[in-house]
């Protein structure tokens, strides 16, 4: 197994946790760009937005019905932003997808 989330997800690699259950986890970003930057990743490998199909429906609404919970737990309290870089132009450095929450601070539009 050759990918830094299935990794974290199996906790070879460790993470700094905040969530777990059977489908997805979420952890800290290793490089924050902002007070509040966390990772929210589902256990299943898929590389990216362009893989999603309709078997994951119910994997992403998960997903986006979960994080203004964890945002709300991680003391954001002003809104946030939330960010899926896919494919190079989109900024997506690691081939497992997964979805940015940031907060803390007011954030810049358009991102660049
Ligand atoms: P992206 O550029 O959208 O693919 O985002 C990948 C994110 O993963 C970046 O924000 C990295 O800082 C973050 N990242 C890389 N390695 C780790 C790690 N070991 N633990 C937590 N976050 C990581
Ligand atoms: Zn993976």
């Amino acid at each position: 197994m050759d990918c830094l989330f299935c990794s974290i997800a199996s906790k070879d690699i460790p993470s700094q946790l905040i969530y777990e259950d059977e489908l997805v986890m979420a952890f800290r970003d290793i490089n924050p760009q902002a007070p509040v930057h966390f990772l929210v990743v589902p256990k299943l490998h898929i590389h990216s937005l362009d893989q999603v199909n309709e078997a994951h429906d119910g994997l992403i609404a998960h997903i986006m019905r979960l994080i203004p919970s964890l945002a709300s737990e991680q003391g954001i309290v002003n809104g946030y932003r939330v960010v899926n870089n896919c494919g190079s132009d989109g900024g997506q450095t690691v081939g497992h997808i997964h979805f940015h929450v940031l907060g803390g601070r007011e954030m810049l539009w358009p991102p660049g």
